[in-house]
């Protein structure tokens, strides 16, 4: 993974309208839209509209109102997808052991059904 930011990865080019998403809402800073590769019932992706790669990026360069927008989107979807009541997981996958495929921070919001137990134990290396 780089360090620098590429404006032409694939969350970048839905953020310009060049690759079609599946729109749940959007706000001044923030997009939400269905994973292409769900992995539940309820999968939805919400990103940030600028460009930072990683949660550590948003955190230390996002104005106050983008974080607060980032939050209240994903608030918004779980109030759409009707999940709040029977609950959900929120994922984010930073930086190379977290496995981030793409380099656009995303929130992963899951649910509309049991989603099992956290995560599988790891073998600690
Ligand atoms: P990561 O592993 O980076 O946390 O997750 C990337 C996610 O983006 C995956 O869940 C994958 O299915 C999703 N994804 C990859 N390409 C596209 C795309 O072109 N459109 C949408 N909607 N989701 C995508």
């Amino acid at each position: 993974m780089g360090h620098k930011y590429n404006k032409d990865n694939i969350f970048a080019k839905i953020l310009r309208g060049e690759l079609f998403c599946d729109k749940i809402i959007e706000s001044d800073y923030s997009l939400a839209f269905k994973d292409v590769n769900p992995r539940a019932k309820v999968h939805v992706l919400v990103v940030p509209k600028k460009a930072y790669m990683t949660f550590t990026d948003f955190v230390l360069k996002s104005s106050n109102e983008e974080k607060t927008d980032i939050f209240n989107t994903i608030l918004k979807v779980v109030e759409k997808e009707k999940i709040k009541e029977s609950g959900y997981r929120l994922i984010t996958n930073c930086g190379k052991d977290g496995h981030q495929e793409v380099q656009h921070l995303h929130f992963h919001v899951l649910g509309g059904q049991p989603l099992g137990g956290f995560i599988k134990k790891l073998n600690i290396i």
